[in-house]
C-alpha cells in the first residue's frame, strides 16, 4: 500500500475503505494480486452494467487494435465513429421514435452535462438552472452548482450561482407533487423565481441515495417545463444504458426529453465516454464553439457499438433486467422485512436499487 499513501493525494477516496490491490476482473469478479477473488458490487459506479472485460467487446476491441484502427483523432469522421453513429440511430434512436442530434463531450459525465447546460442557457438566453434536492451531476463547476450534496459543494471554493433547487419527487412526503409548486413559482412574477433555461433530473438519484421518481412526476415536469419555455435535460449517466430496465431510463414515461446525457455504461467496457442527446431544434452550437481533445474516443466508440448490437437488438436483455430487477427487489424486501424494524424501506427501479438504512452508530 506504500506508494499510494505516499504519493498519491488525499483526494483518494474507495481505496481507503478496501485496502487491497487489484489486479484481475472477469464479470462481476475482481481478483486481487493474492488471487483473493470478490463480487464486485462497486460495478464502477454504474460503469460496468455489462460487467468487467465483457468477452464481446473485448474481442471488438482486440480486433480493432490488431488493425491499427484509429485511437484519437479528435472529432475527424473515423469508421469506428460512423458504424456507432450509424448503429446507435437504427437500433436506439428510431425504433423509440427518438429525434436527437449527437454531441460528442469529453470522457467524463460531468463534461456532457456542461456541454447540455451551455447548450440550454445559449438557446434559451435564459441563465437559470432548475435541479433537484439530492441530485448529482458532476464536480466541474457548472455541474457541481446542480449537484446537492453540500461535501462535493464545498470544495468548489467559488459561488456556484445559476442554479435554482427544487424538491425532487418524494422530498415532501408521498402526497405532495412537487411539479405542481414548481409550476406555481414559475406562473408568479413574484415569486422571485426567474424563468429558467433548463431543469436537469435524474430518474434514478444514484450518487444522492436511490431515489426513484415515478414516471407521472416526471410526465408533469416535462409538461411543466415545456409550459414555461423551458428546456429538460435528462441526465442519464447512471440511470441509463439498461440499469433500470430499458436502454433510457425515461422510455416508460413516454415523451422525448430535450436534451439527455449519457457516460458511464456507455461505452460498455469501462472506457471514458459521453454524448449529449440534443432534440436537433435546441442543437446552437457553431462549429468548434465548444470542444475537447478527447471528444468522441474511438475505442469508446467500438465497445460502445458493440453492447447496441450484442444486447439491444431486440427486447430480450431489457426482460431479463426486469426479471432480475424484481428478484433484487424481493430479496431486499426481505431483508428489510426481517431486520428493519419498520425503519427501512427499499427503493429504485429495475437492478437500480438501494436499502434506505438508518445509521444508529452513535458519532462518539
Ligand atoms: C457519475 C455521474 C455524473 C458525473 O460523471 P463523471 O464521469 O464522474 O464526471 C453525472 N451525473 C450522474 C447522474 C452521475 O451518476
Amino acid at each position: 500500500m506504500k506508494i499510494f499513501e505516499e504519493i498519491e493525494s488525499e483526494v483518494q477516496s474507495y481505496g481507503r475503505n478496501f485496502p487491497r490491490v487489484f489486479n484481475k476482473a472477469q464479470g462481476e469478479l475482481l481478483y486481487d494480486t493474492e488471487g483473493v477473488e470478490y463480487l464486485d458490487f462497486l460495478s464502477g459506479a454504474g460503469t460496468l452494467n455489462y460487467g468487467h472485460n465483457n468477452t464481446v467487446m473485448k474481442k471488438k476491441l482486440q480486433e480493432y487494435i490488431r488493425e491499427d484502427g484509429v485511437a484519437h483523432s479528435l472529432d475527424l469522421y473515423t469508421n469506428a465513429k460512423r458504424e456507432f453513429l450509424e448503429t446507435f440511430k437504427e437500433k436506439i434512436l428510431d425504433p423509440r421514435g427518438y429525434e436527437y442530434v449527437l454531441q460528442f463531450s469529453g470522457p467524463t459525465g460531468t463534461n456532457s452535462v456542461e456541454a447540455a447546460l451551455k447548450v440550454a442557457r445559449n438557446f434559451t438566453q435564459r441563465e437559470a438552472v432548475i435541479c433537484f434536492t439530492n441530485g448529482f451531476h458532476g464536480v466541474t463547476l457548472g455541474a457541481l452548482a446542480a449537484t446537492g450534496n453540500s461535501h462535493h459543494r464545498k470544495a468548489a471554493g467559488v459561488n456556484l450561482p445559476s442554479v435554482v433547487r427544487m424538491p425532487y419527487d418524494g422530498y415532501m412526503g408521498d402526497d405532495v407533487d412537487t411539479t405542481a409548486y414548481l409550476d406555481k413559482v414559475l406562473s408568479d412574477s413574484s415569486s422571485g423565481i426567474d424563468k429558467p433555461a433548463a431543469a436537469i433530473v435524474e430518474t434514478v438519484q444514484g450518487e444522492g441515495g436511490v431515489n426513484a421518481c415515478s414516471m407521472a412526476w416526471l410526465k408533469n415536469l416535462y409538461e411543466v417545463c415545456k409550459k414555461h419555455g423551458t428546456l429538460l435535460i435528462i441526465d442519464d449517466i447512471q440511470a441509463g444504458c439498461g440499469r433500470t430496465g430499458s436502454y433510457f431510463s425515461f422510455e416508460e414515461a413516454g415523451f422525448q426529453p430535450d436534451i439527455v446525457t449519457m457516460s458511464k455504461s456507455l461505452s460498455g467496457y469501462g472506457l471514458p465516454f459521453a454524448l449529449v442527446l440534443i432534440r436537433p431544434e435546441f442543437d446552437q452550437w457553431n462549429p468548434g464553439e465548444h470542444n475537447g481533445t478527447f471528444r468522441g474516443n474511438n475505442l469508446a466508440f467500438v465497445t460502445a457499438k458493440a453492447t447496441v448490437d450484442e444486447y439491444w437488438s431486440d427486447d430480450h436483455f431489457s426482460k431479463v433486467i426486469k426479471r432480475k430487477g424484481d428478484y433484487i427487489q424481493k430479496r431486499l424486501q426481505e431483508i428489510v422485512e426481517k431486520y428493519g424494524d419498520g425503519n427501512f424501506t427499499t427503493r429504485g427501479r429495475g437492478m437500480f436499487q438501494g436499502l434506505n438504512c438508518i445509521n444508529r452508530v452513535s458519532s462518539q
